[in-house]
């Protein structure tokens, strides 16, 4: 049981009589430690690239450098600058997203283009991050529900998009060159339909799993900084599922890898036909 804080206020009648007035707190402070934990989350993502960059600033205006030196200096505080700035964009994202409505659902995506993209992000990363070293394999399988609908609206509106291809991109950071990353949708029996990405990877220990979509919860902070992570894809990913009735579910097995799932319940779904 969770402790209660309960806050009291007396207000005498003056005539011997006093009022006394309670309130159950609990839930106000809670969320007041969780502004101030946030607020501190964001000062020490921010500041760690800032001094690493002013180190840098400092070094270029005492030493002699030759212009090697020079320009590999630059580079690295590029790499800060840049880190600062997708902590900055991931941060606008979601305050974006907790203070607006859900949108229209005027803009959908065919299912079949929809993977289609996830499946070139996903190597494009792959190359990227891989810098043409061996790299991951990014498999995608075709729906076959998504390919009964052809030509028809089966979709999913473009804000998920980006939500999804941060699981692939997640996927492809975190899996070692060699393996195999599989993306699928999947319609089921009542209706639903389940998108998800499968890794390879190193796989999340149970008690890590839960947290994963707080706001800068990493289980390997200099493996998610290496890779370029701000520690806020995933609780970008929750805000905008929730946002669209859809939830996420992941099942990991260290060592082996990770399944991260997608599930739209069918009120969300447009073009697919019933199932028999
Ligand atoms: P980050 O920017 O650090 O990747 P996320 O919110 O996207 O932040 O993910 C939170 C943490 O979850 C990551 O730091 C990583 O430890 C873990 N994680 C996410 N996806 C995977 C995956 N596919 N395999 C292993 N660990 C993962």
């Amino acid at each position: 049981s969770r402790p209660v804080r309960i806050s009291v206020h007396l207000h005498p009648y003056g005539d011997g009589r006093t009022l006394l007035l309670s309130r159950d707190v609990t839930a106000l402070e809670q969320a007041e430690a969780m502004r101030r934990d946030f607020v501190a989350n964001v000062s020490h993502e921010i500041r760690t690239p800032l001094t690493v960059l002013t180190g840098f600033v400092e070094t270029l205006q005492t030493l002699p450098l030759s212009a090697d030196e020079r320009s590999r200096y630059l580079g690295m505080m590029a790499q800060q600058a840049l880190r600062m700035q997708s902590v900055v964009q991931d941060l606008l994202t979601l305050s974006r997203l907790e203070g607006s409505p859900p949108p229209g659902m005027a803009e959908w995506t065919p299912v079949q283009a929809l993977m289609q993209r996830c499946e070139e992000e996903g190597r494009a990363l792959s190359a990227v991050l891989s810098q043409n070293q061996p790299r991951q394999h990014v498999m995608v399988f075709p729906s076959k529900d998504a390919l009964h609908a052809e030509g028809d609206i089966a979709g999913v509106p473009t804000e998920l998009q980006s939500a999804l291809s941060n699981l692939i991109s997640n996927a492809v950071r975190y899996t070692p060159a060699g393996g195999v990353i599989t993306v699928a949708w999947h319609r089921m029996e009542d209706g639903c339909a389940v998108f998800s990405v499968q890794d390879t990877g190193p796989g999340i220990a149970p008690e890590h799993i839960p947290r994963l979509t707080e706001r800068f919860y990493r289980v390997d902070r200099s493996r998610s900084r290496e890779t370029g992570g701000t520690g806020l894809g995933l609780a970008i990913v929750k805000h905008v599922l929730q946002r669209h009735g859809a939830t996420l579910d992941i099942a990991s097995t260290l060592g082996k890898g990770s399944v991260f799932s997608v599930t739209f319940p069918a009120n969300r779904l447009r073009g697919f036909s019933l199932p028999v």
